[in-house]
């Protein structure tokens, strides 16, 4: 059977075992794991079912399920985070400070119709995450890869120049404004965040390895086969020039001649077999001067809750703010009023335009059953 590159699994695995603890597989996607010391879950000494395939969820209710997103991998993630030694460094060449604050994030927003309020701006630092990962490849041979992958932790989401700039100068290992710091998303969601940017990387890795080695193996087993045949000519040979009463114990030997053909071809395709395994080493923190500032969207009759918008001192530019309908990055932006009938007082909602498409539609069904 194929291996599964199912890695948080794998991940998982790394970390129990390098607590002391244990985790047993009970069938593909679901292991018995042996608590121990610093790992999050079950206690020292208890035994608990973990299910990572959650089309096996159904067979196994009591188990609990790990995958992303559910709390038990978080627990699983924050505690690798411990694992990894973090170091934080501030950029030091840049300040916050923009003039035309206002008017360069109504340029960088799109919303026709609504005029775009901007509030003041607040200046901060916000950290990105440098997480580097070390990969194994574990076949006949072990080699080892290291992978990196940056996740902005204001936005929660990929940051995929934040290793070009970490080689770059202007780093500080103190605060260098006294600034206050952004908010952040947990680092063990970060660190699930990274993972997935690496994961195809390190599957394409693992990919290419097995490849190379079922081509070895294909060489190997034809080689073989090519011996035991010869043999095996060379038995029946010998075996219709004997007497009939040898017919029994020539037959033995062809038996095991062919056994023999059998395992060793089973063998050198057993040793083609490559496992992945992953586990973060380290995490940098690269803090960055930014300014958030909240904009509302005003139209005829409705106004907007504030969306916060980021001005990044660093690419000098406005960042796209997540829908909060989609949590997609636009710089698109719509006005949404309040739903008809809502109370009194019941804020508008700003959107991309794809979601206040869907909003609208919903509006007008509504109203048009109002009407039927
Ligand atoms: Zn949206």
């Amino acid at each position: 059977m194929e291996e599964r590159p199912w890695t948080l699994e794998r991940f998982v695995c790394a970390l129990l075992e390098h607590a002391g603890g244990a985790a047993e597989e009970v069938e593909p996607g679901v292991r018995d794991a042996l608590g121990a010391g610093s790992a999050p879950w079950p206690r020292p000494g208890e035994v608990g079912r973990m299910v990572f395939d959650p089309e096996a969820l159904p067979e196994h209710p009591d188990a609990a399920p790990v995958f992303f997103g559910s709390p038990r991998a978080d627990d699983f993630l924050e505690a690798g985070k411990a694992l990894a030694p973090a170091a934080r460094a501030w950029r030091a060449d840049l300040h916050p400070a923009v003039h035309d604050l206002k008017a360069r994030v109504r340029r960088a927003l799109s919303a026709p119709e609504t005029s775009i309020e901007v509030g003041p701006g607040r200046a901060r630092y916000d950290a990105l995450a440098l997480f580097l990962f070390r990969v194994s490849y574990l076949g006949e041979e072990r080699e080892e890869e290291l992978f990196a992958a940056g996740v902005d932790l204001a936005l929660g989401r990929p940051h995929r120049t934040v290793g070009d700039w970490v080689d770059s100068g202007g780093w500080s290992d103190r605060r260098p404004l006294a600034l206050p710091d952004g908010p952040m998303i947990p680092l063990g969601r970060a660190l699930a965040s990274a993972w997935k940017e690496i994961e195809p990387h390190a599957v394409s890795g693992l990919r290419a390895r097995e490849s190379d080695a079922r081509r070895r193996a294909a060489v190997e087993v034809a080689r073989l086969r090519e011996y035991f045949d010869e043999s095996l000519t060379e038995l029946d040979a010998r075996r219709a020039e004997a007497p009939p009463v040898e017919a029994a114990s020539w037959d033995e030997r062809r038996r095991a001649t062919t056994a023999e053909r059998d395992r060793r071809a089973a063998e050198a395709e057993a040793r083609a077999r490559v496992r992945l395994s992953a586990e973060p080493v380290s995490v940098l923190l690269a803090c960055v001067p930014r300014i958030a500032a909240g904009f509302r969207l005003r139209g005829k009759i409705a106004v907007s809750a504030p969306v916060t918008v980021l001005f990044d001192a660093a690419s000098h530019s406005v960042l796209p703010p997540d829908c909060p309908a989609c949590g997609r990055p636009t710089l698109e932006w719509r006005l949404i009023p309040p739903p008809v009938g809502a109370a009194l007082g019941t804020e508008a909602t700003a959107t991309c335009p794809a979601c206040a498409g869907l909003a609208q539609e919903t509006r007008e069904r509504r109203v048009g059953k109002r009407r039927g």
